[in-house]
């Protein structure tokens, strides 16, 4: 494979940070678009222990891959920093860490607890492919995590460890799912990426799997996003198609969203058993209702999962800059936000230079 990953030293020539507007003091701070902003993804590392072939194929992320050095990466004191300049313009009611591989980053469950402590109310969550969850829920939970979300591709064990790379075995994520559950983080979300012909076949075998236990499904359609993963169409199962296949075996019917901008589609299953959602990024965009602002590893803000570039937050918080000049520059990084890459898409844009999933946050 060709090794088309942007490199990190372009990464790491941001934008310039735009002047902020002045808004009314109470009115939500809205982007271009009037999008305002409520959820937040920190990427709390760069690195994972699985080579997922859609994400971080081996081929690119081998062992001469350049990840961030220890001093680009922002400290957990800067995390909560940057997150409650976040709150503090922008109203934020959801936090997920994720990365790379959140778990793998020491003391994860210390980073919960400040910002439990530093954003009361706010829904703390992360996402995992749970390969070392069994052993960090209690601790999770007890620092304060709501919930957890937990990657998980097949069933069939043969298919799970190809499609993670480093043949790690289902049941290990299955224990997890449980002990994350016996831990208090139930329901459990449970992430299945769907790509045509690798994993397809174990849509309806997760869906039967999950139904009854009150853990709920998400079906994410493969989506092109970094520039490494080959991506094309024809790989994509559209949301609609996966219902379908649902529906014939365990009826359906649709849920209205929970809230604006919800970005899963929620059905319930007919009978009872709980419900599944389906998040179509490239069948059915929903940039126009798209809420997130995402802070890299190395801290810089992307206003879009497919950006090419991010604004440098990490340099001016540590040029010792007041609390008030960060979410000045928050507030103007949003306000210029017009991203709406998935209402755009075409083979071509498929093809262009994205920063990576795993630096960005999934
Ligand atoms: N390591 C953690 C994990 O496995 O959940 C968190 C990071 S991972 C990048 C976050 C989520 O992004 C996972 O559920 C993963 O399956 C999903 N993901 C990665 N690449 C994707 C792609 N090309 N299309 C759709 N989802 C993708």
């Amino acid at each position: 494979m060709v090794k088309t990953v942007i490199p990190l030293n372009e990464l790491r020539n941001p934008l310039a940070i735009p002047p902020a507007r002045a808004t009314p003091l109470e009115g939500a701070l809205a982007d271009t678009r009037g999008r305002t902003l409520r959820d937040l993804r920190i990427s709390v590392t760069d690195r994972c222990n699985f080579r997922c072939v859609y994400c971080m194929p081996r081929e690119v992320f081998d062992a001469d891959y350049a990840y961030l050095p220890h001093d680009e990466v922002l400290t957990f004191e800067e995390i909560v920093r940057i997150a409650k300049a976040f709150r503090e313009v922008g109203g934020i009611e959801k936090v997920r860490l994720t990365g790379g591989e959140p778990l793998l980053r020491r003391d994860i469950e210390r980073l919960v607890a400040l910002l439990r402590a530093a954003l009361p109310g706010v829904d703390l969550t992360l996402t995992t492919n749970g390969s070392a969850l069994k052993a960090k829920a209690q601790a999770l939970k007890a620092a304060g995590l709501d919930r957890i979300t937990v990657s998980l591709d097949s069933l069939d064990d043969a298919t799970f460890r190809a499609m993670n790379d480093v043949d790690f075995p289902v049941a290990k994520v299955l224990d997890a799912i449980d002990a994350a559950a016996a831990a208090g983080l139930a329901p459990v979300k449970v992430n299945m990426v769907v790509k045509r012909g690798v994993n397809d076949h174990q849509v309806v075998d997760i869906a039967r799997h999950f139904r009854g236990s009150g853990h709920v499904v998400r079906y994410i359609e493969y989506m092109d996003v970094g520039s490494t993963n080959g991506w094309r169409m024809d790989d994509v199962i559209p949301s609609a198609e996966i219902v379908r296949r649902i529906h014939e075996r365990f009826p359906l019917e649709p849920v209205g969203s929970l809230y604006a901008g919800e970005v899963a589609k929620r059905w319930r299953y007919v009978d009872g058993a709980g419900e599944v959602g389906v998040i179509s990024s490239v069948t059915h965009a929903f940039c126009g209702t798209c809420t997130r602002a995402r802070i890299s590893t190395d801290g810089q803000v992307y206003t879009c999962l497919f950006a090419q570039r991010g604004y440098d937050l990490k340099t001016l918080v540590r040029s010792g800059v007041a609390d008030h000049v960060l979410s000045e520059a928050i507030r103007g990084i949003w306000q210029q936000r017009s991203d709406r890459y998935s209402e755009i898409r075409t083979a071509e844009t498929a093809r262009s230079r994205k920063v990576e999933m795993s630096f960005i946050g999934g």
